[in-house]
């Protein structure tokens, strides 16, 4: 068996022989940023020096453009293949002018992303390293399991779910949340070629039973209940009525495979359906610890994951094994600058892409520690850093936002030096969130990467290298290597230079998703009909005079005041420069003169009152950062402000309460609290 140790899941080093075309770099990371080297602000730009910069950057990037075959099959061959692909590594047709949408990465190739992750650094002597430090919801609930100890949990479900029959390719819905058992489904699944479907586990049982009727899966997996602060959500009690409602909708699930969770709830007061419902704990530790893995084609599909699909249907986003495994695991290492001695949180929840692809998937297959608490509330955020010596920490910005209203000794008072790479993703970080994020928290020596991509992408597109060049606050920087992002016009035209308009991908990359399971014509009409010829994301964006990207939002929220179209995130971040804001969401509203005017919604620093005079100050840091055609024309003052379950800002809401159109509220349930709209309704003044 070709196998390697973590350090070799790498780019082979460049140096020594010099192969023409061979330009991918041993390792980036050499810097150490916890050394004295201190940062330099320049004109709004972080600089580090280190041994790999830009233009390093450049050549290896150009490489991987005018070669994808060549360089990521370079950096396949890294792991394990039973089989390797077929003589064409990689197949596309991105242009639905040209028939059907297809992407095809390492096809004909067999693997399997369980062996990669577990097998394979085992072998190469890391069995006892610990893969997950896991934290519960008091400080003292804590575990952990090294890599062997998962391998064996792994193994024992595997062939407990064999045994009732789940067979390669048969879907299984995973509704867990922040447990051991949550990763150990997912490569359980992976291992015997079944396709998890994991289900955040806050979402309600109608989510729960659209996500069963889309994709019938053999069984469900979940625990009884869970504790959120002091309260116990029962969490098998909305897995049964989702079952009762798939039910009538012909989708029977005979088997509902249930943790019990004793830290939330005792087995005796869960509700129970004999015959369908079996505990984990009297079955899976029964099972042989071993367990021969299924080796699937690269192309054979890993797992299926709803996008909430603001409108309509929720969205199965199909990623598959091959491409998906490179992808996730060559971003993580470079991105976050990874190295076998990190310890590595990133806050997200496995029920979203990004616990997929940067807490399960990426980390592990590079051989990492990760840290995976269950719902750490701020205050517990640095003492989980200082108790694990956390070097990385990866996050979204509504949880910087958070911190940074709660003001800076909350941070300060904790030691933190074991970080030296922070890192943020799923909506654009304000330049002054991003500014606290580095200069407090950081304490103005980690570098940042604000990382832009999707879950339809995979794993990350646009992301700084940690200290390979100047940052900006508030831009993602440079595409990653293979990656293509283009900017086009109304029309479809690239536009090149400085410019502003439509993001989209050209080519294929390998982590991207291949389809939405079962339509794949709704997969054509969303993402590629917009656009021919392109990947649409989706999101606007704008490309400065030194070609850095900057997210400019969706583009369903852009603002066009008289003309002008605006981003909302340009407007939000000129509102929370301001010392005493600490969120802001702005919207379009109509307007008889300028066409669509501006209502911003903001939240106020912690202690601090709205008044007349916050008002004015706050609409004078818009004309004054932006001009006075970007002025609002309202601000609603906004204790909280909505947010869908994975944190971002739910606009789609807040223009129905700007324009008055209470009565279309629509679906509120999706939020994570959905009392903040009454609140928000209470305090407009129509
Ligand atoms: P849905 O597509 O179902 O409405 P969603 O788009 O929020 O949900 P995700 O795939 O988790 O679901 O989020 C991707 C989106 O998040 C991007 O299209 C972009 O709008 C935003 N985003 C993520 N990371 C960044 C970032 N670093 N900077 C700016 N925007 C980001
Ligand atoms: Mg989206």
């Amino acid at each position: 068996a070709l196998v390697s140790s973590p350090e070799q899941v790498r780019f082979p080093s460049p140096s020594k022989k010099k192969k023409k075309n061979h330009l991918v770099p041993s390792l980036i990371g050499n810097a150490r940023f916890t050394s004295s080297k201190i940062p330099l602000f320049k004109e709004d730009s972080v600089s580090m020096s280190r041994p790999f910069g830009l233009k390093d950057y450049r050549k290896i990037y150009e490489r991987s453009i005018e070669d994808p075959a060549g360089f990521w099959s370079e950096i396949a061959s890294q792991f394990y293949w039973k089989e390797k692909w077929d003589l064409e590594v990689y197949s596309e047709n991105i242009d639905v002018r040209k028939g059907s949408i297809k992407f095809e990465w390492f096809k004909g190739a067999s693997t399997n992303i369980s062996y990669n992750t577990l097998d394979r650094n085992i072998e190469a002597g890391n069995g006892g390293k610990v893969a997950i430090y896991w934290e519960g919801n008091e400080p003292d609930d804590d575990g952990q399991l090294t890599y062997l100890e998962l391998l064996e949990r792994v193994c024992q479900l595997a062939n407990y779910l064999k045994h009732v029959g789940v067979r390669k390719g048969d879907a299984v819905i995973i509704y867990l949340p922040m447990l051991m058992e949550l990763p150990i489904a997912m490569l359980a699944c992976a291992r015997i070629g079944a396709v998890h479907s994991v289900v955040f586990a806050g979402f309600s049982s109608e989510s729960l039973s659209q996500r069963i009727i889309d994709c019938k899966p053999k069984l469900v997996i979940t625990c009884n209940a869970v504790k959120r602060g002091s309260k116990a959500i029962h969490l098998k009690d909305i897995v049964d009525s989702a079952l009762r409602e798939s039910a009538k909708n012909g989708v029977t699930v005979d088997l509902c495979l249930t943790v019990e969770n004793k830290s939330a709830m005792k087995r005796g007061d869960t509700k129970w359906k004999e015959g369908r419902d079996i505990w984990w704990q009297d079955v899976v530790p029964h099972f042989p610890t071993k367990c021969d893995v299924e080796w699937v084609d690269a192309e054979d599909p890993l797992f299926l994951l709803y996008t909430s699909g603001s409108t309509g249907k929720p969205k199965g986003v199909l990623h598959t094994t091959g491409g998906y495994m490179v992808y996730t695991a060559t971003t993580f290492k470079y991105a976050f600058d990874y190295k076998p001695s990190d310890i590595y949180w990133c806050t997200a929840d496995c029920g979203w892409i990004t616990g997929h692809s940067y807490i399960t998937y990426g980390p592990l297959l590079n051989g990492a520690t990760v840290v995976a608490p269950n719902y750490p509330d701020c205050g517990r955020c640095w003492d989980i850093v200082d108790k694990y010596k956390v070097t990385i920490f990866y996050t979204a910005p509504t949880l910087v936002r958070s911190l940074m209203r709660e003001g800076d000794e909350y941070v300060t008072r904790h030691d933190r030096k074991s970080i030296r790479v922070l890192a943020s993703v799923g909506e654009p970080i304000n330049p002054s969130a991003w500014r606290w994020f580095y200069n407090v928290v950081g304490n103005s020596r980690c570098p940042i990467s604000d990382t832009w991509w999707q879950t339809e992408t995979g794993g990350l597109m646009i992301t700084p290298l940690p200290g390979a060049w100047p940052q900006k606050p508030g831009s993602a920087t440079f595409p990653f290597f293979g990656v293509q992002p283009v900017i086009v016009d109304e029309k479809g035209n690239e536009i090149e230079g400085e410019c502003s308009g439509y993001l989209c991908i050209k080519k294929s990359w390998p982590g991207a998703f291949r389809t939405l399971y079962g339509d794949h014509e709704r997969y054509q009409t969303t993402y590629f009909k917009p656009f021919a010829g392109y990947y649409f994301t989706g999101d606007g964006c704008s490309r400065d005079k030194d070609g850095y990207f900057w997210l400019t939002g969706r583009v369903d929220d852009v603002i066009n005041v008289s003309g002008h179209r605006i981003g909302t995130v340009e407007v939000e971040s000129a509102l929370v420069s301001h010392p005493q804001c600490a969120e802001a969401a702005v919207v379009g509203i109509e307007h008889e003169i300028k066409g669509q005017g501006i209502y911003a919604f903001v939240t106020l620093v912690e202690g601090v009152p709205f008044s007349e005079e916050i008002r004015k100050s706050l609409i004078l840091s818009v004309r004054n950062q932006i001009g006075a055609f970007a002025a609002p024309d309202k601000i609603h003052w906004a204790p909280a402000l909505p947010k869908t379950r994975s944190g971002k800002i739910m606009r789609r809401i807040l223009r129905k309460i700007a324009s008055r159109q209470l009565d279309e509220l629509g679906d509120t349930s999706t939020l994570a609290d959905p009392s903040v709209v009454d609140q928000l309704i209470a305090l407009a003044d129509f």
